[in-house]
Order: structure tokens, then sequence, then C-alpha cells
């Protein structure tokens, strides 16, 4: 099968971008789908490389334009997509894409490329754990991480049973090896 994509979602806090960086480190044919956002950059964020960012009227420009192959504001005032000329430009390579989207996107991402995709769903071991994640990761707010955790815990309901696959990260190494093993499984198909 050719035109391949991998999706991985999950609530922030997960593990979710170790476990993509990992993978992608793996394989040099998988390339990872740079998401814009209108989100302001975090720390060393760079345009292009974790994010192409925009401003909020120039991403509702860009939707206006039908730019995007999924868009959604997955928190208050911030909008993140992936643009239709990002697919494009991985598959013209002959990569299989990545994409690390939450968990909403990454359902509707499964419904638009089929068979062409395998979707697999980050869990972590329970809210509390997730909880003391973000806060020990360092980068965002007391209330931004509430925000953050609630969301988690809806989309955990909503996710059930809409996922190619589950993997609860408990305890990292065990996890790479879990993701490892069905990659490879779905890459020789
Ligand atoms: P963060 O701000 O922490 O980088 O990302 C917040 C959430 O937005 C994460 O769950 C991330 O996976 C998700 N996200 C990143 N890119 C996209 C995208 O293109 N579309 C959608 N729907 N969600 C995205």
């Amino acid at each position: 099968m050719s035109n391949k994509v991998i999706i991985f979602s999950a609530p922030s806090g997960a593990g979710k971008s170790t476990v993509v960086n990992h993978i992608l480190g793996l394989h040099p044919e998988l390339e990872f789908s740079v998401s814009a956002t209108s989100r302001a950059p975090r720390g060393q964020e760079k345009h292009g490389v974790e994010y192409y960012f925009f401003s909020a009227d120039e991403f509702r420009t860009m939707i206006a334009e039908d730019k995007f192959i999924e868009h959604e504001e997955v928190y208050p005032g911030s909008f993140y997509g992936t643009l239709k000329s990002e697919i494009e430009r991985i598959w013209a390579k002959g990569h299989v894409i990545v994409f690390d989207i939450d968990v909403q996107g990454g359902v509707n991402l499964k419904r638009i490329f089929g068979e062409k995709a395998f979707s697999i769903l980050i869990q972590a071991p329970s809210v509390d754990i997730l909880r003391e994640r973000l806060i020990g990761r360092g980068t965002d707010s007391l209330e931004a991480i509430e925000k953050r955790v609630a969301k988690a815990a809806s989309e955990m309901e909503f996710a059930e049973g809409k996922f190619d696959y589950v993997l609860v990260n408990n305890d990292l190494e065990k996890t790479f090896l879990e993701a490892e093993a069905i990659i490879d499984g779905f890459l020789k198909k």
C-alpha cells in the first residue's frame, strides 16, 4: 500500500510527543506532519519545525480559502489544523505521514484516510498522573493545566472504540517497544 499515514492522538501529558519522536527517529521514511496553529510558540519552538505559526486572523483566512484538510479550535481562541499542502509535500517524497493531533482530529483524519491510516490512541494511566506530568513539564500555568486535564477526561470518553490501537503509557520503555511492533506491522502491509 502506498500513501500511508500514521495518526497519534492523546490528551497532552500522555507522553505522545516523546513516543512520536522516538518512532520518527527509527524510520527515515516516516515524516512528521507540521500543523498550523494560532497559539504562540512555546520555549524554543520554531516556525516550520514544531508548527507553522499564524495569527488567528491569518488562520481564519486560510480556513475560508479551504487550505485545511481538518482544523479545530482545540482550546478557546487557539486554532490548529493540517494543511492540504503539507500532505502533498510529504507524499510527494514517498514518505509515510505521521500526525500528532488531538483526539477529535485523529478521529476525523482516520475517517478521511480510511485503510491508508493506522490510528493510535496514547493514554496516560490516570488523570492524576496526567496532571503530575503536566506540572512536571513546567511549560503551562496551573490554570492551563486544569483546562488540559478536564479536556483529557472528556476526550478519553469520546475516544472509546474509535482508534485502531490503544497504547497505555505506564512505562516509557515498554510503550516504545509496543509502539515499534505495531508500526512495523503497519509499514509491512
Ligand atoms: P500543543 O499546544 O500542546 O502543542 O497542542 C495541543 C493539542 O493540539 C495537542 O493535542 C495536539 O496534538 C493538537 N494538534 C496539533 N496539531 C493539530 C492539528 O493539525 N489538528 C488538530 N485538530 N489538533 C492538533
